[in-house]
């Protein structure tokens, strides 16, 4: 079964996910990840993010690899914390929209998913990765909610550009954060990480019955 969790940053996703992939014995499958770890890589070695070409052949060239505890992996390096600087934040859009990027990541999500049972948290995992997944959400939360999410995450970096990078990343990120039409609509702003678990692992005992 393939549980699909979609929605923007701070949303909840990557918290989520990966407590409902424990408990429910699911591979976990962050696909934020992998766009980060490719601009992570790209800020590296000097690729330009304007370069969809050079972009593509670098994530063709370097698979990135998550394991069950949410570490991150890509060309040798452990960049589990290194993906989560508001450098790479800013970046990631970027080097995200380009479609050859797209369909690099999407082929490999694909393969991921086709392993068996997986919790797979992104952006267009309903829409477009996965359109057949069993179970589909889409988690939003207020902006001023999902800002406070995100100051907790970066320590020592300013409440107000974090907000700011969060609205740019929203605009960015628009044309790729689609809810599928049948995904579940889950507002996350007044709930805790573990009521929004227990109401995905409930759609998931529905599914199965
Ligand atoms: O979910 P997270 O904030 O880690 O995602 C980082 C970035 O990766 C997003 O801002 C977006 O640009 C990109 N992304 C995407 N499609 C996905 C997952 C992430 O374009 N399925």
């Amino acid at each position: 079964m393939i549980v699909a969790i979609d929605g923007p940053a701070g949303s909840g996703k990557s918290t989520v996910a990966l407590v409902l992939a424990r408990r429910l014995g699911f591979r976990y499958l962050d696909t934020g990840a992998m766009y980060r770890a490719l601009a992570w890589l790209a800020r590296r070695d000097g690729v330009e993010p304007e370069d969809g070409d050079a972009l593509a052949r670098l994530a063709r060239e370097h698979p990135v690899s998550c394991d069950a505890d949410g570490r991150v992996a890509v060309a040798g390096e452990d960049v589990t914390a290194g993906i989560r600087e508001a450098e790479i934040d800013r970046l990631v859009p970027v080097v995200a929209r380009h479609p050859q990027v797209r369909e690099v990541m999407r082929e490999r999500q694909r393969a991921l998913g086709a392993a068996g049972d997986a919790v797979i948290e992104g952006r267009d995992i309903g829409s477009v990765v996965a359109p057949d997944a069993e179970v589909k959400v889409f988690l939003v939360a207020h902006e001023a909610e999902r800002a406070r999410r995100r100051t907790a995450e970066r320590p020592g970096v300013r409440a107000d550009a974090l907000a700011e990078d969060l609205r740019t990343r929203d605009e960015r990120d628009a044309v790729n954060t689609q809810p599928a039409e049948d995904a579940v609509l889950l507002d996350t702003t007044e709930l805790t990480v573990d009521d929004v678990v227990a109401r995905i692992a409930a759609l998931v005992e529905e599914r199965r019955a």
